[in-house]
């Protein structure tokens, strides 16, 4: 599973091999396991902050890299908030419209 190659330290420039850490200044140079690292992270700070599903869904698309994906995001942020204002405003119209 792992694939363990000669890599370079970005932090000293010693050249590693088969390490997760450099052999010179310990720095963390397996990208694979630097790149699960930061998946757990966010896991841990999503169960800190627990969200509701369209939050992360929304989150997802936030953080995308494609454009559209972005677009799409921003889209449905602005039609979410139009939405609850309609229903604030449904509420209103009914707690103190004419009736
Ligand atoms: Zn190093």
């Amino acid at each position: 599973m792992h694939l363990y190659s000669k890599i370079k330290c970005p932090n000293c420039n010693t050249w590693n091999e088969n390490q997760d850490y450099c052999s010179n200044c310990n720095t963390l140079i397996n990208y694979q396991l630097e790149k699960n690292q930061k998946e757990e992270q966010k896991k841990l700070e999503a169960l800190e902050a627990p969200k509701d599903k369209i939050d992360i869904w929304l989150e997802k698309i936030k953080n995308s890299d494609s454009g559209l994906d972005k677009a799409l995001y921003w889209a449905l942020r602005s039609s979410w908030f139009l939405l609850l204002a309609f229903v604030t405003l449904a509420i209103s119209v009914l707690i103190f419209g004419p009736g």
